[in-house]
């Protein structure tokens, strides 16, 4: 796979869709350096940093993430918006029509980890125009293997593995040699219930974008395995 960074000449606005621990920080990581255009919103890092914070969202949320459920619709739209805006990508318009404003056409982005619902593909298409949805496929036996061995820089978001996708330094982050962690939310019962609840919940958010046009699938049983295949069809669309 070559390393070499990639221009975009259309405006790409992507989502990852898969279950948890399937690579998409990984994967969007690597987006990141491939696409240098293209700007990351992670809904778990959004929220993990609130809960460190102990924001108000952050203490509503911090039992239903260890609980290993979704947090509210509503709340997620709310901090989505929030980080569109700080972006720029959103006026501050007044909250009775924040909803329907469109989205800056130059702005090119990977969400991660949202819409996670129907209902929150459907608040997001009155936002923002996606026109490319992902779905990463890795068998749930394969994540569940590899989870003891997954660490996270927290502050960045990045997501190593010591089985395939290791720390240059053990258990230190290679851009900024800070310590990784596990995260709280990694017990195995947690994990199994995740990725039940994404079972659940992802056949009609697929179905959704399917009915829009705009969804592709991809496989494999690791990251390196998806990555290329991932490069190709974005370079393919959007370069
Ligand atoms: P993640 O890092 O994406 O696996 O997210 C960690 C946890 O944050 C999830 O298990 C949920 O509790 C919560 N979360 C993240 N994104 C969403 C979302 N789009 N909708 C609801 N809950 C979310």
């Amino acid at each position: 796979m070559s390393s070499a960074t990639k221009q975009l000449t259309k405006a790409a606005r992507i989502i990852l869709v898969g279950a948890p621990g399937v690579g998409k920080g990984t994967q969007t990581e690597r987006l990141l350096t491939r696409f240098p255009q293209l700007a990351s919103i992670s809904s778990g890092d959004i929220l993990r940093d609130n809960v460190r914070r102990k924001t108000p969202l952050g203490l509503k949320a911090e039992a239903v993430m260890q609980s290993g459920n979704l947090v509210p619709d509503s709340m997620m739209l709310d901090l989505i918006s929030s980080e569109f805006k700080s972006k720029g990508w959103l006026s501050n318009t007044p909250p009775s029509s924040q909803r329907t404003t469109p989205i800056s056409p130059n702005a090119s982005f990977i969400l991660d980890g949202f819409p996670r619902t129907v209902a929150q593909a459907g608040s997001l298409d009155k936002i923002v125009p996606v026109n490319f949805v992902v779905h990463l496929l890795t068998p749930p036996s394969v994540i569940l293997s590899r989870i003891g061995s997954r660490w996270v820089h927290e502050p960045s978001g990045r997501v190593y593995n010591t089985g395939f996708n290791a720390p240059k330094a053990p258990g230190k982050d290679d851009v900024t040699g800070e310590p990784l962690t596990q995260r709280q939310d990694d017990s195995i019962d947690t994990w199994k219930q995740r990725l039940q609840k994404f079972e659940e919940t992802s056949k009609d958010l697929l179905e959704h974008y399917g009915r829009q046009g705009c969804l592709w699938r991809v496989e494999g049983d690791s990251s390196d395995e998806i990555s290329p295949k991932l490069f190709a069809e974005i370079e393919r669309k959007f370069c």
